[in-house]
């Protein structure tokens, strides 16, 4: 048995009832570990083709500025996202990732006696965040199985959980790891139902993915409805997961208050040159998106060929149902050199999420699954 933490009665009252973050594998760890090579990682819902050459080569011209600090207003950045977006400058908050902006969220507007509402499997970081400043986190049930949008966020059932002590409610649109999405209509009727003292967070680090029409672009929202803050990240399609910079979009009253939590040099200068440069290159958006709809397919309906249950995603990863405890796939797709993600700390523990790599990546991880199931 672990021996108790000795300092866990000194530590803040948040922090007593955390559990760390689990990320996926790095793949040298794996290959380390089962003593294989040429492995593959399907467990992060990073970009398979990699960064656009522009953000190396922004990368690479910055070098000889490494002694200085980042500009900590980000304002070229800034610049460039807000001609992209349509929006001022001062409605972006830049973050060490756009998990920086939740946390900055949360310690911005949450206290001991606050409440945060989140979905049933939803995003674990948004937990993390609240309970970290002691606050309490609301969960609503999602959609049970058989519903048309199972696993989704259920808004009613999250709205019913407001209350007065409620001051931030998460909502990640398309969700991780469901994939499951919220169209424009339902979710703006959300919006407009809740009092404006509830922030309102709309995570969509996937949002570059989403092929569906009546998917929404919550950034547009942001001058009807002043308590809106919408994340996003450089993380995902943008292919820069390791430089760690993503944003949010909100009131400019919203983003003055978290620029004073906000750590002075939050974004370093490599990200900053890097996703100014990847912003301003959209045919790496556009080769991305539709490796990732190929992929999309081919996954899904190679899983369903194999008798698995496949929830359908917006994402650039799948949620898969295995029928019986993953682990053991999970296991085994490790030895066969292919890293995926175990969701069981979501309290999923038949399911498997895993991210949509090149073809190459998606055949290989399928030849495996297919001889793993035949030895079965
Ligand atoms: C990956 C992810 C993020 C962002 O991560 P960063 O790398 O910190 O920008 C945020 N929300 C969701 C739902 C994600 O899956």
């Amino acid at each position: 048995m672990a021996m108790e933490n000795r300092f866990l009665r000194l530590a803040a009252e948040g922090i007593r009832g955390l559990s760390p973050y689990v990320p996926g594998k790095p793949i040298d760890e794996l290959e380390r570990e089962y003593g294989i090579r040429n492995s593959i990682k399907l467990a992060s819902n990073e970009n398979p083709l990699g960064p656009p050459q522009s953000a190396i080569r922004a990368i690479t011209a910055a070098q000889s500025e490494l002694s200085l600090y980042p500009d900590g207003g980000g304002f070229h950045l800034k610049q460039a996202l807000a001609s992209k977006l349509g929006i001022e400058p001062g409605c972006i908050t830049l973050g060490n990732g756009s998990n920086d902006v939740l946390v900055l969220l949360a310690e911005t507007f949450l206290t001991a006696d606050s409440e945060a509402v989140v979905s049933q499997y939803a995003f674990v970081v948004y937990q993390l965040a609240v309970q970290a400043v002691g606050a309490t986190c609301k969960v609503a049930a999602v959609y049970p199985a058989g519903h048309a949008k199972a696993y989704g966020h259920d808004l009613d059932a999250m709205r019913a959980l407001v209350s007065e002590k409620t001051r931030i409610i998460f909502i990640a649109n398309p969700n991780n790891p469901t994939g499951t999405w919220l169209a424009s209509t339902e979710l703006e009727q959300f919006i407009d139902s809740v009092s404006e003292d509830v922030i309102i967070v709309i995570d969509e680090a996937y949002n570059e993915y989403v092929e569906e029409p009546d998917y929404p672009d919550a950034v547009e929202w942001v001058n009807r409805f002043p308590n809106l803050v919408v994340t996003r990240t450089f993380s995902k399609i943008y292919g820069l997961a390791g430089l760690r910079v993503g944003y949010s979009v909100s009131h400019q009253d919203i983003a003055a208050l978290l620029n004073r939590v906000r750590q002075p040099f939050n974004v370093n200068s490599l990200a900053q040159v890097a996703a100014i440069a990847a912003l301003d290159d959209p045919d790496h958006v556009a080769s991305s998106r539709t490796v990732n709809a190929n992929g999309l397919r081919l996954l899904a309906q190679g899983m369903e060929d194999l008798g698995f249950t496949v929830i359908p995603s917006v994402g650039n990863f799948l949620l898969v149902d295995m029928g019986r405890d993953a682990a053991p796939y999970y296991e085994a797709l490790l030895r066969a050199g292919v890293i995926v993600r175990p969701v069981a700390n979501y309290g999923l523990p038949h399911h498997l999420r895993i991210t949509v790599g090149t073809n190459d990546q998606n055949k290989r991880l399928m030849a495996a699954l297919t001889s793993i199931v035949e030895s079965d």
